[in-house]
């Protein structure tokens, strides 16, 4: 290896962010507030591995999708020559999860999930290699009132994150003997209008005819729009589970706009499908996309298990609540300890403990490259780590038995400096601190203001 070579700095991968700890207050309180509303709905949490069998993926998501042709991160377990796939969305994962395990054996579940998943993409705004989803999947039930439900959970969370401009596009894409007759129509249709269609289109006409309505093209858009529309193929029973879905929306207010021409790219999905989007994050304008996919169970070679789910990704989220909320304030400690000399840094560590006891959240100064450890240099560092508080511990506090505490927030000018006796200073603080801010939160610490 050259010398050059040695220096040359390693740096991320392509695609796959860091979340720095100025966005970490951003991201607890998304979490936070997702758990409290799936769990108020009686969804429960499964982790499933982010490593699978290339198969599962192969199988569920059908060959000829997006993902399955193009963008999964396949690779062979050089121990054994395993077929592995890093996980491209997590459907598959928790249904093979809840099969192998016989979750449902006394009844349907509620199950959610969150977690990074893969897809080699090309990067731009809103499409990363690794991002970030929270996804649930009812597993069990049969009727369209759990579909329903999961689109009022995803209301619900939207509202809670203060995101009011997120609108939910609905439609049913049948069973598989009616998209089968659509899809004989379809092919017929595009056989006819083949001038129109583009080298992608051209590629699915015979294996994902369905796929193309999608289309982004705008030269292809006269064309789609006046093909066959699947919901005029579909019978008696998958029309009646469609209008339960809407009756239930409709009588708990929340909007929709029906979009025939709404199809997901997995191939697993049937009847209800869904998406939120938005105009907001321009080209990647989708958050969350679900939808039904009964059939699932069986191609995994399991017992009939009716299933449905939706998927948001997070980072789109993300972006969505920076751009329409005031700024989450920062994690901050309530104390900041400074000591000077070796008898004051073992009582440092003292009075850290006990005021981590008593709840508070406390930065002890401890050593750093290039800083000094003079008390100027130290009160600097506390007054940066936007403590409340600086606790000081000196030669003299230590004889006397005391500790001196300076309020670093306080309006006047000349902050108020007390002294306390050191067996009071939990004490001490708690009051000040506690009693002086009732939003004060101990869990978290992330004060969020809309
Ligand atoms: P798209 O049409 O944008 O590629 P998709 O149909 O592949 O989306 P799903 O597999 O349904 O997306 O995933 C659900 C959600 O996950 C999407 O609506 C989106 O919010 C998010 N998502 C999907 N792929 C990415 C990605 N590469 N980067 C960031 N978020 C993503
Ligand atoms: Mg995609």
């Amino acid at each position: 290896m050259s010398e050059n070579k040695k220096s040359e700095k390693i740096v991320g991968v392509k695609g796959m962010n860091d979340v720095l700890p100025a966005d970490a207050p951003l991201w607890e309180l998304f979490e936070n507030t997702v758990q409290t509303v799936l769990k108020s709905y009686g969804f429960q949490q499964i982790r499933t591995p982010i490593v699978e069998s290339t198969a599962l993926f192969a199988r569920g998501l059908g060959a000829v999708t997006d993902i399955v042709e193009k963008e999964m991160y396949s690779f062979t377990d050089s121990m054994n020559g395993d077929q592995l796939t890093l996980r491209p969305e997590s459907t598959a994962g928790v249904l093979r999860a809840a099969l192998e395990h016989n979750l449902t054996y006394d009844g349907p579940k509620r199950l959610w999930y969150a977690g990074p998943q893969f897809r080699h993409e090309r990067p731009q705004r809103g499409r990363y290699r690794q991002f970030q989803q929270v996804g649930a999947e009812a597993l069990g039930f049969t009727g369209p009132d759990i579909d329903a439900e999961l689109i009022m959970l995803c209301q619900r969370l939207w509202d809670d994150l203060g995101l009011p401009d997120i609108k939910l596009e609905l439609n049913s894409i049948g069973d598989a003997d009616e998209r089968n007759k659509h899809r004989i129509d379809l092919i017929a249709y595009f056989e006819q209008h083949k001038d129109v269609l583009d080298a992608d289109a051209q590629r699915r006409l015979y294996t994902n005819p369905l796929r193309i309505l999608d289309t982004k093209n705008p030269t292809m858009q006269a064309m789609v729009n006046a093909a066959p529309k699947l919901l005029d193929y579909l019978g008696q029973e998958s029309l009646a589970h469609f209008e339960g879905v809407q009756s239930i929306l409709r009588h708990s207010n929340i909007p929709y706009t029906v979009n025939p021409r709404l199809v997901r790219g997995m191939d697993y999905y049937n009847r209800t499908v869904f998406e939120w989007v938005t105009d907001q994050l321009g080209a990647q304008g989708t958050v969350c996309a679900g939808g039904r996919y009964d059939p699932l169970a069986e191609m995994f070679g399991g017992k009939p298990t009716p299933a449905c789910g939706f998927a948001m990704g997070v980072e789109r989220l993300l972006e969505l609540m920076k751009a329409n909320s005031e700024q989450v304030a920062p994690n901050q400690c309530d104390v900041y300890i400074v000591h000077q000399g070796d008898a004051a840094q073992l009582q440092a560590f003292v009075a850290a403990e006990r005021l981590r006891d008593a709840g508070l959240d406390v930065v002890l100064h401890c050593a750093a490259a290039g800083a000094g450890g003079s008390f100027k240099s130290q009160m600097k560092r506390a007054d940066a780590s936007g403590a409340a508080y600086a606790v000081i511990l000196g030669e003299d506090e230590v004889a006397q038995g005391v500790a001196a505490v300076k309020a670093l927030r306080a309006a006047d000018a000349d902050h108020q400096q007390a002294t306390v006796a050191f067996d009071s200073v939990a004490e001490y603080l708690v009051d000040q601190i506690i009693g002086a801010d009732d939003e004060h939160d101990h869990a978290g610490h992330v004060h969020y203001r809309h």
